[in-house]
């Protein structure tokens, strides 16, 4: 099996070929796919067996995807060329909601970094695509900067994702790609409360990939209650 046999965009597949990934892992292999097809996952996988390309692969060809329908098309401007074009007419600076398309929500500020490094290398030939951690203790004026960029990729810790949310800085409105990453651990770290928040403000249209140690339990009910028809992966 080889990554252009998973059918990613051309972008991706040169990514990877500079990372010297040669071929998909066993999750990698079975997920991308399922993924690419837009059916949600319910993945069993430990850290070590390539599971951050497992979501950030597919949700990154769709985006590089719809990108060139949109360059072939009269679509106009997409809203952050809108918002430097008034900014270029120096239209007053208001803050505007960062509105995410995809979000992934990791059990801690590590792990959301390694999410952000690794995005930024699988996407480094893929045009419009910005991610930006979002963690606790990391300096407020800072985090205001990183959202008024308008990322299309938010990874964020749970706790301080809802301090942005409930004051209006992020809006989920047009979020496609929910990712829970480690989600027992999360659960083991009491979040349970701040995911159920999060996932209620994001669409019910909405992807859902959530990748676990176990899929048994609370988080298994967890898993359930927020996918829907998900794809079980076991590796
Ligand atoms: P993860 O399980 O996502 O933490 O990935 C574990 C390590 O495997 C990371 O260092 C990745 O860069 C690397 N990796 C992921 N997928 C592949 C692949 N298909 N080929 C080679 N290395 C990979």
């Amino acid at each position: 099996m080889t990554f252009e046999a998973l059918g990613l965009h051309t972008s991706i597949i040169r990514a990877l070929s500079d990372a010297g990934y040669t071929k998909p892992t066993g999750v990698q292999e079975q997920a991308v796919p399922a993924a690419i097809g837009g059916r949600d996952l319910l993945v069993s996988s430990q850290t070590g067996s390539g599971k951050t390309a497992a979501f950030m692969l597919p949700a990154l060809h769709k985006f590089a995807t719809a990108a060139d329908v949109m360059d072939t098309s009269a679509a106009g401007k997409t809203p952050n060329q809108e918002r430097q074009a008034a900014r270029a007419r120096g239209d007053r600076p208001r803050f505007q909601a960062a509105k995410p398309k995809m979000l992934v929500l990791t059990p801690t500020r590590e792990l959301a970094l390694q999410v952000t490094t690794a995005t930024d290398k699988y996407s480094a030939y893929t045009r419009r695509i910005k991610a930006v951690s979002i963690l606790g203790g990391m300096p407020y004026p800072k985090q205001m900067q990183l959202l008024s960029r308008n990322p299309e990729i938010l990874v964020a810790t749970p706790g301080r994702l809802i301090d942005h949310m409930e004051s209006g800085k992020i809006d989920f409105s047009e979020l496609e790609i929910l990712v829970l990453d480690e989600a027992d651990r999360m659960l083991d770290m009491g979040f349970i409360d701040d995911i159920e928040k999060i996932v209620d403000a994001t669409p019910s249209t909405r992807q859902t990939m959530l990748f676990s140690a176990t899929l048994d339990g609370v988080v298994g009910n967890m898993a359930r209650r927020i996918t829907k028809d998900p794809m079980i992966i076991q590796i």
